[in-house]
């Protein structure tokens, strides 16, 4: 995952552009990906798509010829989606086109302006204020053209049409939490499950925050009600406790799934309510879809010193941030995967288990974990009760009732409802 971030790096992506088209490119040598272009102009609900923006160089050079700023040494020097620009200005005209960020000196911000024409600069407060009052030569080359939107879909088919909805955000230029960590997560996870063997079908969506959801919304509202289970992936690379942000309903089967994943991992996690506020869950969950699609991540948007800065860099991610967020997810879909009802074929009184081996013969004492997982599953094998009911009113890991039930299933005592 680290390695795939390494490589992801350095390529400019925005909202639509070059640089996305080489990211899912690179993404395709992993998974398979069907990539789709939504030309400029088209409508999405209450949107409407924006011209492609590419970028080849922009700087601010000095009188004496230095690029004092340069878009090939960081690619957040330039505002995102900026329009092109050639001129010599004198500083007191460029500075309303500079951002920085006087909290954070040494930083460069990261800014867009998709969706009103502007163009701009950033750095770090400290290079700033070093500019002397003289004309510097500004271009920005860059390119607003009639074009096209581009996403990425990885579709891993299961015995079911029945569809878990994987989303990551692929719109950050050098950004290596935000944008590079959701997805270097999201095709691992997609090349976990693609060796699997699957009951759902699993539709992983690698496309633009906001306008990115919208246009997949926009274009799959048909098979919209096939979604059971959705997550979207995002910021799982830093070392911050892993947090869940629950989906609009609240007390959905991946809201239920991820909780108790999350309780069982062993890590600290935190859970956050619903919100309108956020990456793309807030779109799935707008009132007129309503899907069940939480958001996982580890320090949350704005949460983190780095966020949105130069400093969100490949020093701030780390392989073991990436492992254990991989590890969470592979677990919730494991629960997800098997959380089917059974029915005790012996519900009149308890089966005698020791007879069957099942139980230890000698009593007395509290029951082990595992006796008690026996009973529970029996018990609650009613055919309403689901595996995940099961484990949480038993207080033990899901797995553990898993494999209960492959030895009740084993001796005779359960059978699939
Ligand atoms: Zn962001």
């Amino acid at each position: 995952m680290y390695e795939l971030i390494r490589r992801l790096f350095p390529l400019c992506r925005s909202i639509t552009g070059d640089g996305v088209r080489e990211t899912l490119r690179i993404i395709g040598e992993q998974i398979p990906l069907d990539v789709h272009e939504v030309a400029s102009g088209t409508k999405v609900f209450d949107w409407i798509v924006p011209r492609e923006w590419n970028i080849r160089d922009a700087y601010i050079k000095d009188a004496q010829g230095n690029r004092v700023v340069d878009f090939r040494a960081n690619n957040l020097h330039v505002v995102s989606y900026s329009s092109p620009v050639q001129k010599t200005m004198r500083l007191v005209d460029l500075q309303p086109h500079l951002h920085s960020l006087p909290d954070q000196p040494d930083l460069i911000p990261y800014k867009t302006s998709y969706y009103d024409e502007a163009w701009g600069f950033c750095l770090s407060h400290r290079q700033r204020q070093g500019l002397s009052d003289a004309a510097y030569d500004v271009v920005i080359d860059s390119t607003l053209s009639d074009g096209s939107r581009t996403y990425g879909e990885c579709l891993l088919p299961g015995a079911a049409d029945d569809e878990v909805l994987i989303y990551t955000h692929t719109c950050h230029p050098s950004l290596a939490n935000d944008n590079l960590a959701g997805i270097a997560v999201c095709v691992f996870l997609a090349r976990l499950l693609a060796s699997a063997k699957r009951r759902y079908s699993y539709r992983f969506v690698f496309a633009p925050g906001t306008i990115g959801s919208l246009v997949w919304l926009s274009r799959n509202q048909h098979r919209l009600s096939r979604i059971r289970h959705g997550l979207v992936a995002v910021l799982l690379g830093d070392s911050g406790s892993m947090r869940y942000k629950q989906s609009r309903r609240g007390d959905a089967e991946i809201d239920r799934a991820m909780l108790h994943a999350l309780k069982h991992s062993g890590v600290p996690y935190q859970l956050e309510a619903f919100s309108p506020y956020g990456y793309d869950e807030r779109q799935f969950g707008s009132p007129g879809f309503d899907l069940p699609v939480g958001r996982l991540s580890r320090s949350p948007n704005g949460g983190y010193p780095e966020y949105h800065t130069s400093a969100d860099n490949l020093a701030f991610v780390r392989p073991e941030s990436l492992a254990g967020s991989l590890s969470v997810c592979a677990d919730v879909m494991e629960i997800l995967e098997n959380n089917g009802r059974f029915l005790n074929t012996s519900p009149f009184g308890e089966p005698q288990l020791g007879r069957r081996g099942l139980y230890r013969t000698t009593g007395g004492g509290p029951a082990p974990e595992r006796e008690m997982a026996l009973l529970w599953t029996l018990n609650l094998s009613d055919g309403a009760h689901t595996l995940l009911d099961i484990a949480e009113r038993a207080g033990v890991d899901f797995r553990l009732i898993r494999r209960t039930t492959e030895e009740l299933t084993g001796a005779g005592l359960l059978k699939s409802a």
